[in-house]
């Protein structure tokens, strides 16, 4: 059941909301390329491993876990309600073929009125919110036929208490994120995402119908490669250092720098299996590191600005003032074309994470 205690303590950073030349529904491009790349493993998880004999109950239901405004969600959802369509069809059950339902779960503070004032009119499903965040239980138990999220989860739950005591060798002074901070900082933000994992895997173990499937796309730091050499991190050392000139200049302070930081993390393929296998509810089907674009796509820094605007503007309000948003963004804009050498070269393969999970029918 809902914690509440647990629910207050939660950090809540929505996407832009709106339509607007911010937004995340015009600036989300990179993770819908993203979500693309990984079609044919969805395609192929749903018509290899997911029993739809299993199914007794009617309807299908279906959640995409953060799935902030759209468009991004409804191509998932719509791909993913096909898929089992055709499963339907290939294990011969036409007539037993279920109607779908798509839960869109978000924090409360998602734009929501965007989001389904934007649903595809040739649905075929019915649509209905789900609010609240995907640390907790969100749906009855044995309710959900299959789960999908991405580029959610590597959003943490909070900001590690640490990071933000000067007596701790985890404080972060100087930087907003572990991105080119001393071990302990990372290990901070590793030890949060474990507790989030935990809680997030128990409760979807939980809440999915037995022979139900998950699907999980993350944003992940490929083996042997430092956090300051993929593209994100190289953007947060960039809105680390834009931040730093700021307050140099007297237009923020460094106090206001050093109790900053972004509570996202990048896991690894190595992590994320053991978080899997410790927890024990659910099983790895598939578990792997794949390119988020073609190795041919430039992403440039104004693209990457922007995307990171639409996701960070909210979060960055909130703790500098509203006031610095345009001159944060601006200067991130500048620092990526003079350090566009680093962000060309950086390295891109593999940083995206593809997951399967099915239910452990023996736990
Ligand atoms: N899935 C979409 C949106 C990704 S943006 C896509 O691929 O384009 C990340 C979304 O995750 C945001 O809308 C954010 O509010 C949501 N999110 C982050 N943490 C969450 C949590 N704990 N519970 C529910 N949603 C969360």
């Amino acid at each position: 059941m809902s914690n509440n205690s647990t629910a207050t303590m939660q950090q809540s950073f929505p996407m832009n909301g709106g339509d607007g030349p911010h937004s995340y529904l015009n600036n989300s491009h990179l993770q819908r390329q993203a979500t693309n790349a990984s079609r044919i493993m969805i395609e192929e998880a749903i018509a290899k491993k997911l029993d739809v004999k299993c199914f007794t109950s009617n309807p299908f239901r279906l959640a995409d876990l953060g799935c902030s405004v759209g468009p991004n969600t409804f191509i998932a959802m719509q791909h993913i309600v096909e898929a089992v369509e055709r499963k339907y069809l290939a294990q011969g059950l036409k007539s037993e073929m279920p109607e779908f339902q798509v839960f869109f779960n978000d924090h409360v503070a998602n734009d929501f009125n965007t989001l389904f004032s934007s649903l595809p009119t040739e649905r075929r499903y019915f649509a209905c919110g789900v609010l609240g965040s995907f640390h907790d239980r969100l749906f009855p138990e044995s309710s959900i036929h299959f789960m999908f999220s991405s580029h959610a989860l590597h959003w943490l739950s909070k900001v590690p208490a640490e990071l933000l005591d000067k007596n701790s060798p985890a404080w972060n002074r100087g930087r907003i994120h572990y991105t080119s901070g001393p071990e302990e900082v990372s290990h901070a933000y590793a030890a949060q995402f474990e507790h989030d994992m935990e809680i997030f895997l128990s409760a979807r173990a939980k809440e999915l119908v037995f022979g139900g499937m998950i699907v999980l796309l993350i944003p992940a730091l490929p083996t042997g490669i430092p956090a300051s050499h993929i593209p994100i991190g190289i953007m947060f050392d960039l809105l680390g250092s834009s931040l730093m000139d700021m307050a140099k200049e007297g237009l923020i302070s460094e106090a206001e720098v050093d109790s900053f930081n972004l509570p996202i993390y990048a896991t690894s393929l190595e992590q994320m299996t053991s978080l899997v296998e410790r927890n024990g509810y659910l099983i790895i089907e598939r578990m792997e590191l794949m390119d988020p674009t073609s190795k041919h796509v430039l992403v440039s820094g104004k693209d990457y600005t922007m995307n990171f605007r639409a996701g960070m503007e909210g979060i960055f309000g909130e703790h500098f003032g509203s006031g610095i948003i345009d001159e944060v963004f601006d200067r991130l804009h500048k620092k990526t074309v003079e350090f566009s050498h680093q962000l060309e070269s950086s390295h891109n393969e593999g940083t995206q994470l593809f997951v399967v999970l099915r239910g452990n029918d023996v736990v």
